[in-house]
């Protein structure tokens, strides 16, 4: 199954040839489908269909195929049903987070979209709603036949279309025209609050929010709606992260209005991590929705006031929404179209993955100014120090998504004193990207580190500076 797999993204070009002429068929084919009935035409199709896509894509018939945009690699073999774009976790070698076995589904899809496009031109990455589960088993062909626009080229869902008004906190900040400092706190082991209040006491006055980590790495703790309203209880600014994987849209978007009725303000929409690093490797992931149709929907939630099913809400949060991107693995081109995505999806400010390779950095921050999007969204750029060179170690090689050059290693570990070396190497790294144009502010983290990250913003004083593009 694998190696057909593979021999289709190899012969993409050749199918999507194929997948054109059969849909240059529709008008015609469709009087006489409707004359037999559709019913029992889309009842004969079926099993064909089926037996046919199985065979050549490993495909789970979820019923609204988007073959023809991922060039021929279904995404709903990524281990995370990930249907906008690549997740955050791609290993540096580009295999899949969850199966280092396999190539990532999504570096797969870009290479196969590459060679369609010499046909048909690039297009880009589509640009999902939520997946409908009910679809399952149902055939895409029928709807083609029918002239049903093709589900992988569903217009985009546009631009914002109110802004957030409440221009508190971190929006504030963002809007301020100087650097922004956030800084990430993991909830603690505990049911009482004092542990947590005890971390985000060390950044009063140093950091414009503080992220509550929503089970980072699939671990568990305090859950991060109760600790974000915790926070904004006692006067500090949470960023509420919400990952895809330990809940469905359902409890997501309960949560949401429960967070914004706690009073808080910030979120930060992710698709999260997989369970099998973490304390709970036997859980089930959930993953009804990726990142970008977890922000589609809570902008709805914002905009228009309902919910995913299109219920009205009785009264909108108004929230600020943010997303991550990680710039520092494969698929390189990919990582723009789903900042993109996620953009037009409605985030409006970015915080990336940790920063330790500079040059891809400018690479990637080039390509954001030339798309505009540092002017659509604020972008936060993650940095962070651990202790020794072995913590680093342990991070690049276990943490998903995590890239620290082998150079950057090198040094570290060549130091006497390694604590002190992998806090220069996160000052350098610090300056330069305040340099680069289009960076709103920093974003630190650190597993288990808050007080050297407190020392670590104080010293360099970064919410004094300017910032050399405002959004
Ligand atoms: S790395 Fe992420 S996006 Fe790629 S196949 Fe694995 S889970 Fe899916």
């Amino acid at each position: 199954m694998l190696a057909l797999r593979y021999w289709s993204v190899r012969h993409a070009r050749g199918l999507a040839r194929a997948y054109d002429f059969l849909a240059s068929l529709a008008p015609w084919l469709a009087p006489l489908a409707r004359i037999i009935g559709i019913a029992r035409v889309e009842a004969a199709l079926r099993p064909v269909e089926r037996l046919a896509k199985t065979t050549l894509f490993d495909c789970r018939m979820c019923g609204q195929c988007v073959l023809s945009a991922t060039g021929m690699a279904c995404p709903m073999n990524c281990a995370k049903e990930m249907r906008n774009g690549p997740c955050g976790g791609v290993r540096p070698d580009g295999s899949c987070e969850v199966h280092p076995s396999l190539r990532c589904t999504w570096t797969e899809a870009v290479a196969g979209a590459n060679r369609i496009a010499a046909d048909r031109g690039a297009r880009p990455t589509p640009l999902l709603p939520a997946i409908d589960q009910r679809r399952h088993g149902a055939s895409t062909w029928i709807q083609v036949l029918q002239g049903r626009p093709d589900p992988a080229f569903q217009p985009a869902v546009g631009e914002r279309v109110t802004r957030a008004t409440g221009q508190g906190g971190l929006e504030q900040a963002c809007n301020s025209g100087r650097l922004v400092v956030t800084v990430e706190v993991a909830p603690p082991d505990s049911a009482r609050p004092e542990p947590l209040l005890r971390r985000a006491r060390l950044f009063e006055g140093l950091v414009d929010a503080i992220n509550i980590t929503d089970g980072a790495g699939g671990n568990c703790h305090m859950s991060s709606v109760a600790a974000s309203a915790i926070l904004a209880e006692h006067g500090h600014t949470p960023v509420y992260q919400i990952a895809c994987r330990d809940r469905n849209r359902i409890a997501i978007q309960g949560d949401i209005l429960g967070a914004a009725a706690l009073g808080v303000r910030n979120i930060l929409c992710l698709t999260g991590d997989d369970v099998s690093q973490g304390d709970h490797p036997e859980a089930k992931p959930v993953f009804d929705l990726d990142a970008v149709s977890l922000l589609h929907i809570t902008r709805g939630m914002c905009d228009r006031g309902e919910f995913a099913s299109g219920r009205k809400l009785q009264e909108a949060p108004d929230l600020f929404i943010g997303a991550t991107t990680n710039p520092f693995v494969p698929p390189f081109s990919d990582r723009i179209a789903n900042l993109e995505n996620k953009v037009l999806a409605g985030a409006r400010f970015i915080q990336t993955q940790f920063c330790f390779d500079l040059k891809r950095f400018e690479a990637f921050m080039h390509q954001v100014r030339q798309r505009g999007l540092d002017r659509r969204a604020h972008i936060i750029v993650g940095v962070g120090t651990l202790n020794s060179a072995r913590a680093l170690r342990w991070m690049a090689e276990n943490v998903p998504g995590v890239y620290i050059p082998p150079e950057v290693l090198a040094r570290v570990e060549s130091a006497s004193d390694q604590a002190r070396e992998a806090r220069l190497v996160c000052g350098e790294i610090m300056r330069a990207v305040t340099r680069i144009p289009g960076v709103a502010g920093i974003h630190l983290m650190g597993h288990r580190n808050e007080e050297v990250l407190a020392e670590i913003i104080d010293e360099h004083d970064l919410r004094r500076q300017p910032r050399l593009y405002t959004v």
